[in-house]
């Protein structure tokens, strides 16, 4: 039996370990956390599964997972939902995906191994032969025939003695969040002042949905779910923005995250000019966030419609880190790709998100993709150059910054993820 260790247990690693086992090899998925999922249970919308226009591009253990998730509780998941600024987002109840994805594990038998942190790598000939993984209490030496590196920063790769690229030219990063969740929102209330005041959200920026913004207020508003930017231009927030009374950003995202508790998900707090390859600065960065995720939910209780009742239910556990390392593959995904949904002859995967890269500030890039549609992920952008049995997964695949704003979402982590695992399997 084919052993194949994944490395990480993110968005990524969930899918590459899935699928790893389900053709059939014995599959370890060592996470240095003491739990896997990542961002995958903050409560934000999985993007890049579903394209502008509402087409399922990402399946297989994306499906298994929504399956699972539904037999778990029926309304766990919402389903996609389009935001009528430029994407459609998949909603799922958080809590409901963490049973889901641990259910999936254990029923195809992936070992786990939490806690545990992949320090070494032991390489001949561009072959990986064994890794060295340490936990508080074990050490451990495991022989392998493939892996996958889904440890969002090309870690894996960079112990091989592969290249891995960081942030921008001059070593720029994208902000730092933590996200949170409020419940006891009234969804109705905020979303008829959207529809009353269009001018207060982000939308109409993809021209694959409606261009007018009072039909997508009230498409938004039809559809009963608070899937919404709020602009840091708008009347709620610009004032407050001006006063200090909260930090500056490009937008408070909302997501709902389960309608019978009146939850959404909060992504609005940000953190810039931090070095993301010094870890010692991000952990310095979580103080910050969550003086920010104070300041913001008391200001949302106040004054931000629908929220008068609601309180904080949930904050993600540590920062998140939208960029970090990208792995020098055989082939690079550009964002020139990306922009105009290009094909190629030995696709992978496939990606549909917006290249989208936020700044310092209220500062942010979103370019759509051409026309609504999905872009190729080709093979070499998951094979890191001289190594014959390492795939990158997730965020870290090879991929130009601009192309790097885009992939990193998870759906299309997921689906990198499985096609990843496969080619681990075909070795
Ligand atoms: C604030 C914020 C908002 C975002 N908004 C969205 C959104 O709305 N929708 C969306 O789809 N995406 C969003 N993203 C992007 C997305 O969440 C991430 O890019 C994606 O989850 C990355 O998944 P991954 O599996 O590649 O990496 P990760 O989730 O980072 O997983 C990598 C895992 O590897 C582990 N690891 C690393 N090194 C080792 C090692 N040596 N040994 C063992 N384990 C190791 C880490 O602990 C980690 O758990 C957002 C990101 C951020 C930060």
């Amino acid at each position: 039996m084919k052993k194949i260790v994944i490395a990480g247990g993110g968005a990524a690693g969930i899918a590459a370990a899935v699928e790893a086992a389900k053709n059939g090899a014995d599959t370890t998925l060592i996470e240095m956390d003491g739990g896997v999922g990542g961002d995958l249970f903050s409560g934000m919308p999985l993007l890049g599964a579903f394209t502008a226009k509402g087409v399922q591009i990402s399946h297989g253990v994306l499906d298994e997972i929504l399956d699972a998730c539904r037999k778990i509780h029926p309304a766990g998941v919402i389903g996609p939902v389009c935001d009528y600024r430029t994407v459609v987002g998949l909603c799922i109840d958080p809590e409901i995906l963490r049973l889901a994805v641990y259910r999936l594990l254990k029923q195809y038998n992936v070992k786990l191994l939490l806690n545990t942190m992949i320090v070494s790598a032991n390489v001949g000939r561009g072959i990986l032969k064994n890794i060295t993984a340490r936990s508080k209490n074990s050490e451990y030496e495991l022989p392998l025939d493939a892996a996958v590196d889904a440890t969002g920063g090309g870690y894996l790769t960079s112990m091989c003695g592969g290249k891995v690229f960081f942030g921008s030219e001059n070593k720029m990063f994208q902000p730092l969040s933590l996200v949170f969740r409020m419940c006891n929102v009234d969804y109705q209330k905020l979303l008829l002042h959207i529809r009353n005041h269009p001018e207060d959200v982000l939308l109409c920026e993809n021209s694959a949905l409606p261009g007018d913004r009072q039909e997508a207020a009230e498409l938004l508003y039809r559809h009963g779910l608070p899937y919404a930017a709020v602009s840091a231009e708008s009347s709620l927030l610009a004032p407050a923005m001006n006063a200090k009374r909260i930090h500056q950003c490009t937008a408070a995202f909302i997501t709902p995250t389960a309608p019978e508790r009146g939850e959404v998900c909060l992504n609005v707090t940000r953190n810039s000019g931090i070095d993301c390859a010094d870890d010692s600065a991000v952990s310095g960065a979580l103080p910050v966030l969550a003086e920010q995720v104070i300041d913001t939910a008391e200001f949302f209780r106040q004054e931000m419609p629908g929220f008068a009742q609601a309180s904080v239910s949930h904050i993600f556990h540590k920062c998140g880190v939208r960029e970090s390392g990208r792995i020098d593959g055989e082939e690079t995904l550009l964002q020139d790709d990306v922009v105009a949904a290009a094909k190629c002859s030995d696709a992978v995967a496939s990606g549909c998100h917006h290249v989208d890269i936020h700044g310092c500030g209220k500062n942010q890039i979103r370019i759509p993709v051409r026309d609504g549609l999905a872009y190729d992920i080709p093979r070499g952008a998951l094979c890191p150059k001289g190594l014959k049995n390492v795939f990158a997964a997730g965020r870290c695949i090879s991929s130009d910054r601009g192309a790097n704003g885009s992939a990193r979402v998870m759906g299309t982590c997921i689906s990198t993820g499985q096609a990843a695992a496969r080619l681990a399997a075909e070795i």
